[in-house]
């Protein structure tokens, strides 16, 4: 890809307003997973700072890197490998029933990966499912399990040619592309043309108020071109004739909500939107002291952790991350790591081999990995930081073990 294809919109994603502020300055940073094939292979590295509108409140990046580099074929992540995902989306699909007060009977997954939720509706509804998304692997995962995906990004062309064939849903969910896209007006008017009127529109989000709150440094990445807050989102969706009115909180990546939209008919608010609101109002997350929290958490994670990782650490000391996670090339600039660290341990084997750009540190199998003496471990796979540390402990690691989640602390073995 040529650097030069990076795209500064000069407007907020959500209402077009050019009256947009730069809030948050984070380091430039490669890509998640764009790994070299040898050492200081070199890695264009791109803005990610952070921008707030100045009228309906959204924060976004508005640095934008070209949706085919983003989403290439490498794009590795398969939900039905994970147990807790299945779970999650059994439960999600027994929502979908009570939110319309009748089975669906057809719906559209945006954004499906490898068709696990359809799989989930399919299975409780014996609804007919179309998936669409972008990445080959997934699609060719989906169609194994016959769930009908096509393969491209859905905007309202996409949706014109649904019209045409007649193809209208009852029910349509985009979970966790909704922050992904950044034509979210093209994308928001096409679903609401092929939602049937009295049809939902679901989607999974991660949440604005548990990334200030938590200073969620590793939710911070090129393809999470949104932060939603439900204040602005709701605001927006009205446009497209699509009207909130329920939401339940889902405890991943740190905290994320999944939102329930009405098309045309306007239900009640629920108690608990009811709520969210008015924290959100408390909390005003749509002004700019709210960014100035958000900047403030962030510095006070960076310096609690620098200050322990030197306190703990000299010239001689070996230090090692474990996980090549999506978040992890943030996190390394951010905490000023790429100089310092030996090697990245992960249990994936389609990144194994491979090397952190611009730097010596080799992805190593976890299985491979003997040498159980380190000074120093960084779990960036931040949100399994727990699980991880159990699993060393038992795996007999010995040294220490420096987190950033679910808060900065060191741990020993
Ligand atoms: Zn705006």
């Amino acid at each position: 890809m040529n650097p030069n294809d990076l795209i500064k919109r000069g407007k907020c994603r959500l209402c077009n307003s050019a009256n947009i502020s730069a809030e948050i300055s984070l380091p430039l940073t490669n890509v998640a997973d764009k790994y070299g094939k040898a050492p200081y292979e070199i890695g264009h590295k791109y803005p990610l700072d952070i921008y707030q509108c100045r009228d309906c409140g959204h924060v976004q990046i508005v640095d934008i890197l070209p949706l085919n580099y983003l989403f290439s074929s490498d794009y590795t992540y398969k939900p039905s490998n994970n147990p807790k995902l299945i779970a999650h989306f059994k439960k999600y699909a027994k929502r979908v029933g009570e939110n319309l007060g009748h089975h669906p009977k057809k719906c559209l997954d945006i954004g499906s990966n490898d068709g696990l939720f359809l799989e989930c509706l399919r299975d409780l509804y014996n609804a007919e499912v179309i998936g669409v998304d972008p990445a080959d692997s997934a699609v060719k995962a989906a169609e194994k399990k016959s769930i009908k995906t096509l393969k491209r990004f859905f905007d309202d062309e996409l949706a014109s040619e649904f019209i045409k064939n007649n193809q209208l849903f009852d029910h349509i969910s985009a979970n966790n592309v909704f922050a992904h896209n950044d034509d979210l007006i093209s994308f928001t008017k096409g679903l609401s043309k092929v939602l049937k009127a009295g049809g939902i529109f679901s989607f999974e989000i991660s949440y604005l108020v548990d990334i200030v709150e938590k200073g969620l440094i590793g939710t911070i990445f090129h393809e999470h071109l949104s932060h939603h807050s439900l204040i602005s989102l709701n605001k927006f969706l009205i446009n497209y004739d699509l009207h909130l009115f329920d939401i339940d909180y889902v405890d991943t990546q740190g905290g994320a909500i999944i939102g329930y939209a009405s098309k045309t008919i306007k239900k009640d608010h629920s108690k608990n939107l009811k709520e969210y609101f008015a924290k959100e109002k408390f909390l005003e997350v749509d002004k700019p002291s709210y960014m100035t929290k958000f900047r403030n958490n962030l510095i006070n994670i960076k310096n609690t952790f620098n200050n322990i990782l030197n306190a703990n650490i000299n010239s001689k000391s070996r230090i090692i991350i474990f996980g090549a996670a999506r978040s992890a090339n943030l996190l390394i600039e951010f905490l000023q790591l790429s100089n310092i660290i030996d090697c990245i341990l992960d249990d994936n084997e389609e990144k194994v081999g491979k090397y952190l750009l611009n730097s010596n540190a080799k992805i190593i199998s976890t299985n491979k990995f003997t040498s159980k003496e380190i000074d120093i471990i960084i779990p960036l796979a931040w949100i399994h930081s727990e699980n991880i540390y159990q699993r060393l402990k038992k795996e007999n690691y010995k040294g220490k073990f420096l987190t950033i989640y679910p808060k900065v602390e060191i741990l020993d073995f």
